[in-house]
């Protein structure tokens, strides 16, 4: 963006330079050429819209013409046809070629004449109008060389005439000077395209590689901007299309409109000002359609008119950027905007020295008088920087935002674990709950029916493999209805609970177990356990319950039990079903026999299995 700028400056420079030259102000000699005073007399001009011939301008009366700096005559926008005249003379002895330079290679036409008392002894007729081979000598500006015999008056007509600004810097040099200052200046322009052009495929790899849109503006910004610096300057002219004059006009208008376009559209990019600020995106874009209508018409309506569009244009775009990237560094403080800002001021900086070199106010040397080029480079690069810390930047906050995700991730993640966990753990809990409820009986909390069946076909089975004795006995509580009648069914619970609980406490080998088979009937089963020592056992729950002291609402109660006892050593598998009955068969006998005692195979009464 700041390239227009730049070009619309100097251009505004060029008049205004013009300008200062009327009004008398000299300038230092060209440090090229330390003297070149020695060979041109006062310089005068003279500029009408009709073109006239040479006969006429030496004609004109001297009143006509005005007092000029030769070495540096800009007339700003000037489309008249201008005379120049300048006597020379040659103070030195030799006679050797000599080389006058007008470097400013945008001129149309120029005709040089050099005459010796009014006679013409060299002539040239050639301008950027004409094909580039038509100069006498190749290079970006015009080149005469004269031949100036020494101590003999002459002096130098030249007309010029152009569609665009006008420029007239003249210097004379002695063969071997003109070729030192032209090495010097090719090599300070071949360093100036050399930076520029490998800009151009830095930046094309870097695109490639991020594929950033900025990155691809940015080219093509830079692209239209070093075509357009070497059609001002001449060289695209000399090297790209010397055999087209039109061409050339037409490049140097043409060329704004990319140079424009894409700045704009590299600038909105780079501030991001479809999302920060669409309205002012939506100005840029509309100039940038302006620049693309202006490209077109360049095509078709005059340089002399299109050129002042072009510049106009230049000026409205560059302070719209100029605004909107003021606007985002008071909004958004980054470094990548403080280097875009640096790169247009570093521009504005050159045309400065520049102008204050063209005003007299700074001294003429190699720094400021490539003040603009050297502006223009650093620039390049500034923004390639910027670009490059933007790309950095957004890559940075891309990663964080990524590691912020994952971290949420992680932790919801771990949360969700945590809770699987949790649940898995309930899960488990409930499981054992509903397992052991399933197992465990209610209202005594010892070993239910459903328990004690399984437990005795595996206990039976068990018994039968190992060839071990396996004791059953089936306990009942003595006259348990009439105790429910007499104290009612909660005494009746109680006692039930308490008395579970004794025969729990006496059976208390990891073998045996206790259960609840049903109402006030209760069984122990006792593996690898002989008749003898299930007796005991039976003996000790009996006696145990039967002294186990009950109170119930202040009265001192009693209970007594019966008890069947069946051992056996399994010779069939599943023949559990037998030792079962025969223990209650036992039981019955208990009862019948008086209760309160315990009954088994070694005292059971024969043959009354069944009668009683
Ligand atoms: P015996 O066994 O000595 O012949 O006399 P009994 O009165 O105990 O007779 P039986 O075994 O037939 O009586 C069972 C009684 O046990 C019936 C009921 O009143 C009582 N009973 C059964 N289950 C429960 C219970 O869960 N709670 C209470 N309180 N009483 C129960
Ligand atoms: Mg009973
Ligand atoms: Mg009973």
């Amino acid at each position: 963006m700041l390239r227009q700028l730049t070009f619309i400056l100097v251009l505004i420079s060029i008049s205004l330079g013009g300008n200062a030259n009327h009004s008398g102000v000299n300038h230092p000699p060209h440090f090229s050429d330390p003297s070149f005073e020695g060979y041109f007399g006062d310089a005068e001009y003279f500029g009408q819209i009709d073109q006239i011939s040479l006969v006429e301008a030496q004609n004109l009366e001297p009143s006509k013409w005005t007092r000029i700096d030769i070495n540096d005559a800009n007339l700003g926008f000037d489309s008249r046809h201008f005379w120049f005249r300048v006597p020379l003379k040659n103070i030195y002895s030799a006679p050797t070629p000599w080389f006058l330079h007008i470097n400013y290679p945008l001129l149309d036409y120029i005709d040089v004449y050099l005459l010796a008392d009014d006679v013409i002894v060299q002539q040239f007729h050639t301008g950027d109008a004409y094909p580039f081979e038509q100069r006498p000598i190749n290079r970006p500006g015009f080149v005469f060389p004269l031949t100036i015999d020494s101590n003999k008056d002459y002096s130098l007509y030249i007309h010029a005439h152009t569609a665009g600004s006008f420029q007239l810097s003249l210097s004379l040099q002695t063969e071997s000077h003109f070729w030192q200052s032209t090495a010097l200046e090719n090599a300070a322009s071949a360093a100036f395209y050399a930076i520029l052009v490998s800009m151009l495929f830095y930046n094309l790899i870097i695109f490639f590689i991020v594929r950033a849109r900025s990155y691809l503006f940015y080219l093509m910004y830079l692209f239209s901007f070093t075509l357009f610096m070497a059609s001002m300057q001449g060289w695209a002219y000399q090297f790209l299309w010397p055999n087209s004059p039109q061409l050339h006009e037409l490049s140097v208008a043409f060329l704004i409109g990319p140079v424009i376009i894409f700045s704009a559209l590299f600038s909105s990019t780079f501030l991001k000002l479809p999302v920060v600020r669409p309205d002012f995106y939506r100005i840029l874009l509309t100039l940038v359609w302006v620049a693309i209508a202006y490209s077109v018409a360049t095509l078709i309506v005059p340089y002399v008119i299109i050129i002042k569009v072009g510049a106009t244009l230049a000026i409205l775009v560059t302070t719209a950027a100029l605004f909107f990237t003021y606007h985002e560094w008071v909004r958004n403080r980054s470094r990548e905007v403080m280097l875009f800002i640096i790169a247009w001021t570093t521009v504005l900086f050159g045309f400065m020295l520049y102008s204050g070199q063209k005003f007299g106010i700074l001294p003429i040397n190699i720094f400021t008088e490539h003040a603009i080029e050297i502006g223009a480079l650093l620039e390049v690069i500034l923004l390639a920087l910027a670009l490059a810390d933007r790309i950095n930047s957004e890559r940075k906050k891309r990663l964080e935002t990524q590691q912020k995700m994952l971290d949420v991730q992680i932790i919801a993640n771990r949360e969700l674990d945590n809770k699987v966990q949790e649940r898995t753990a309930e899960l488990e809990q409930l499981n054992g709950e509903l397992q052991s409820a399933s197992i465990t009986d209610s209202l005594t909390q010892i070993k239910n029916r459903r328990y004690f069946d399984y437990k005795l076909s595996n206990e039976f089975r068990r018994a039968h493999r190992d060839k071990t004795p396996l004791s059953l006995m089936l306990i009942d509580i003595d006259f348990f209805k009439k105790f429910n009648d007499q104290y009612g069914h909660q005494a009746g619970d109680d006692v039930l609970k308490k008395v579970a609980t004794r025969i729990q406490e006496i059976t208390h080998r990891p073998g045996d177990t206790v259960a609840r088979y049903g109402g006030e009937e209760f069984t122990v089963l006792l593996s690898d356990t002989s008749l003898e020592g299930a007796l005991l056992v039976a003996e000790c729950i009996r006696n145990s319950i039967e002294k186990m002291k009950l109170e119930w609402e202040g009265n001192q109660l009693s209970l007594t039990i019966s008890i069947g006892l069946a051992t056996t050593i399994p010779t069939a598998v599943n023949a559990e079903q037998g030792l079962l009955k025969e223990a209650d068969t036992y039981l019955y006998m208990a009862k019948a026999n008086g209760r309160n005692q315990v009954i088994h195979k070694n005292n059971a009464l024969p043959n009354n299995n069944k009668d009683f």
